[in-house]
């Protein structure tokens, strides 16, 4: 099975968590959660989307193993959003700012149903688009902003979505990442599309780490092994959504602790 569709071909994806390994302490998981980490209101720790901390560069080889580790654990990852063409998966990464793929895919499910072209889209109207979409977070500027792409679309690119990254980061509502995501899942490009989750774990645990989503993008694809650059976004994105959690990583099931440079590792809490 290969990891990513062949581009253009729409294939819908299906939800695919990560492996969840049997939670169990590892050695090299080396400080217990203090008590007040686990009440409700306890501040986050070290190393959340708002003030990741830096650890310690990881040197070339950790840096493939941290990778390789996360590719042997989930060989074929995939994008939880749900999508049947790249028009559908760049209205979906475009709603998904700020907002879960779940509550996304709950409101595409029934967004796609009535519009799935950038002409339907337009003839559904702004006041259409947000009906389906009141569930997310920033509705009615993505609503605008999902009727202005598509318009464009239909003007500059015949209603189909352009393989080129200046002409996508032209769309309203269309930035770096979500250029990144459309380039590498619907055109099969080895781009790097950062999010908080592969924000914080850049820094966090020294892989990659930068003052900003692009200077963290830039030595990703600097330290990923090229074969493995076309996924691997996926593998941080679920391992950041997953295990190396914003509030608390659960290194106890980490399998790519062994590579790890975060100096306040997690054991797995007691049992209740
Ligand atoms: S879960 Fe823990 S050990 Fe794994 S990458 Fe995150 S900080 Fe490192």
């Amino acid at each position: 099975m290969t990891s990513s569709p062949k581009p253009g071909s729409g294939r819908r994806r299906a939800v695919r968590p990560p492996s969840d390994p049997t939670p169990a302490p590892l050695p090299g998981a080396v400080e217990a959660v203090p008590a007040f980490r686990k009440r409700a209101g306890a501040r986050p720790l070290h190393g959340s989307a708002e003030a990741p901390r830096r650890a310690r560069l990881m040197n070339a080889a950790q840096a493939a193993a941290f990778i390789r580790a996360l590719a042997a654990a989930n060989p074929a990852p995939e994008t939880e959003l749900h999508f049947t063409s790249p028009y559908t998966l760049l209205v979906a990464v475009a709603l998904s700012a700020q907002a879960t793929d779940v509550s996304v895919n709950k409101a595409t499910a029934t967004l796609f149903q009535d519009a799935d072209t950038p002409a339907a889209m337009v003839a559904l109207g702004e006041e259409g688009v947000g009906r389906h979409i009141r569930s997310i977070g920033l509705w009615k500027g993505k609503a605008r902003n999902v009727i202005a792409m598509s318009r464009l679309l239909l003007e500059r690119h015949g209603g189909e979505v352009p393989p080129d990254r200046a002409a996508l980061e032209a769309l309203p509502g269309v930035g770096r990442k979500t250029a990144n995501v459309v380039l590498n899942v619907a055109f099969g490009e080895d781009t790097m599309a950062v999010d908080t989750h592969i924000f914080r774990l850049g820094n966090r645990t020294g892989l990659a780490p930068g003052k900003t989503p692009r200077a963290v993008e830039e030595a990703l694809v600097k330290r990923c092994p090229p074969e493995l650059l076309r996924d691997a976004h996926h593998w941080l994105i679920l391992h950041g959504r997953y295990v190396c959690k914003a509030r608390m990583p659960e290194c106890w099931r980490c399998v790519a602790i062994a590579s790890c440079n975060y100096g306040d590792k997690v054991r797995a809490p007691p049992p209740r």
